[in-house]
This record gives structure tokens, sequence and C-alpha cells, in this order.
């Protein structure tokens, strides 16, 4: 049971783990910080937060808990203004879709890496944002991976699992640099690829009867599209190592699929096609 959770960033990750926790009756009081106090004072309304301030040291002070769920690029300024606020025994961990990036603002914002602090990122999302988007079942059944650092202390690491597993989501962990590879290849190129499409179209003279025309097929590889631009040049820019050598895998066989067009190679294609097929169903199967 946490006494007092605080969360800094009520959107969509922070506010559905408040629900979570909420129809769990895992949580006393849930307090909430931001930059906007229209956005707060909704939280408010919609029973996700108890209370709020806007600035994030006093949202801090009591807590026994506290969770960052601010874009990326945002981390280390939050994490600068809490330092002086956080009580001994406090937790520390985050949401962050990076986890190397997060890593390393806690080591500049904390001069060393607090035994408190677990670096941790739930697999769980929709291309929608804020606290409005917010929803209990978010996390069910859904992976959270954590990434302590080697100075986390395991009852740190301990009471954030818990806090996930109440949250109706199964906790496992990896270290951060494994976690930023495995998630460019299946989240961050993903997500980059359909900016890409969306945008080299709406630049299209007849953008207009393209988009007029698009069915089941665009929407379906382009819903990620529609996710918050804000939160994803952040994560595309604090996980650069890792998305630029899957960026380059994939640049390499697009370059092998358009020769294959161009070389009337069908039987090349057929075969990635399948291959492509069997990974995709074997995979859907799983879930
Ligand atoms: P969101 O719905 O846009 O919520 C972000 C919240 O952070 C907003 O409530 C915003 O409130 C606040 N915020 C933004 N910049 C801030 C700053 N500089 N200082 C203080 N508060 C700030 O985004 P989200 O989808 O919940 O994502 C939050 C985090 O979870 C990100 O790090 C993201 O990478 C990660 N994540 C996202 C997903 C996903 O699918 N969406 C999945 C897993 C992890 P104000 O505008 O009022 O400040």
């Amino acid at each position: 049971m946490i006494q007092q959770l605080t969360i800094i960033g009520v959107g969509l990750i922070g506010g559905s783990l408040a629900r979570a926790l909420r129809v769990a009756g895992a949580v006393g009081e849930i307090v909430g910080a931001g930059r906007d106090e229209a956005h707060l004072q909704r939280a408010k309304e919609l029973g996700v937060i108890d209370r709020y301030s806007l600035d994030p040291a006093a949202a801090v002070r009591g807590a026994d808990m506290v969770l960052l769920a601010v874009p990326v690029g945002a981390m280390e300024a939050v994490m600068r203004a809490i330092a002086p606020a956080l009580g001994a025994d406090t937790v520390l961990t985050d949401a962050g879709s990076t986890k190397g990036s997060v890593i390393e603002a806690a080591r500049q914002a904390f001069g060393e890496l607090p035994a408190n602090f677990v670096p941790g990122h739930p697999i769980a999302g929709t291309e929608n944002s804020g606290v409005e988007a917010a929803f209990a079942e978010l996390y069910r059944g859904r992976r959270v991976i954590l990434t302590p650092t080697a100075t986390s202390s395991p009852e740190a690491v301990a009471r954030v699992r818990e806090m996930w597993r109440a949250a109706g989501a199964e906790v496992t962990e990896m270290d951060a640099e494994h976690h930023d590879r495995v998630l460019a290849a299946t989240s961050h190129l993903p997500h980059l690829l359909a900016f890409s499409l969306v945008g080299t179209l709406a630049k299209l003279d007849e953008k207009e009867e393209i988009f007029a025309y698009a069915a089941g097929g665009f929407r379906d590889f382009t819903r990620i599209a529609s996710s918050d631009p804000q939160m994803w040049r952040d994560i595309c820019v604090h996980n650069e190592p890792a998305l630029l050598a899957m960026l380059d895998r994939f640049e390499a066989d697009l370059r092998n699929l358009r020769q294959a067009i161009a070389g009337d190679d069908g039987d090349y294609l057929l075969k990635v096609f399948g291959r492509a097929k069997a990974a995709r169903d074997r995979f859907c199967d799983r879930e």
C-alpha cells in the first residue's frame, strides 16, 4: 500500500496508473504536478488525483512513491527541481520510453544515481494523450520493464514492482541498454515509419484524394502517427544510437525490395513477404 503517490505529468500514462491503483485499493493519497493548472484541475475533477501543485518540489513532499511521467526530454529538469525535496525513503521511478537517457538525466540531476531510483517503462499506451485519455485497465496483462541501475536498492525495486503488479501488469527486468535496443526495434522505428509515411503523403499535391481513398490498411499502418509529436521527438533524439542502428538495417532491406521491384524479381518479394507473414502470424498467435 502506497501512502502518498506523487505523479509528475498526469497524462495518459501517469493518469492511468493513478486510476488503476485506486481501483486496486493500493494507494492512499495521489498528488499531481505539471505545468498547466487547467490540466491538473481536470485531473482532480475526474478523480484521478486528490490534489495538485504547480511546483514539483512541493508536490513530492511527504510522498513515499514518486512517478515521473513527463516526456523524456523533460526528465532532467524535473529531477533537478524535485531533488532537494525528496525524502530519504522516497522511491523515485519513471515511465519514460527511453531508459539510457533517463538514467543519464538522473546522474546529471542528482550527481550520483540514488539508491531509491528505479527506472521503468510500461509497454502499454495508446495514440491519445492527456488525462482525459487515461483509463484504469491500460496496464492489465501488459508488461512493465524495470531497468534497475547498479545502485538501485532491492527494496526500492521490490516496491516499484509491487506498484505495477497492483495495476495489473506483469513486471520484468532488463538492463537499460538492452531495453533501448529492443524498444528501438519494436516501438521507436515503427512510430518513425508511420510519421514518415503520412508526412510524405501529406506533401503530395493530390493528398486530399489520397487520404479520401485511404482504407483499412492505411489506417492500421498509420494509427500511431496520431501520437503526440513532442513525445516522439523526444524519444527519437534520446535513443539515437539504437534507433539509427535499426534504421540502417531497415533502409538496407527497403533498398533490396526496391531493387527487386525494379528488376521484376517477384520471387524475392514473395520470399520476404512470406517470411514476414509467418513471423507476424506467429507473433499475433502468442498475444
Ligand atoms: P501525456 O499524456 O502527454 O502526458 C504527459 C504529461 O506530462 C502531461 O500531463 C503534461 O502536463 C506533463 N508535462 C509535459 N511536459 C512537462 C514538463 N516539462 N514538466 C512537467 N510536466 C510536464 O504523455 P504520456 O503518453 O502520458 O507519456 C508520458 C511518459 O510516458 C513519456 O515519457 C512517454 O515517453 C512515456 N510512455 C508513453 C507511452 C504512450 O504510449 N503514450 C507508453 C509508455 C511510456 P502539462 O501539459 O499540464 O504540463
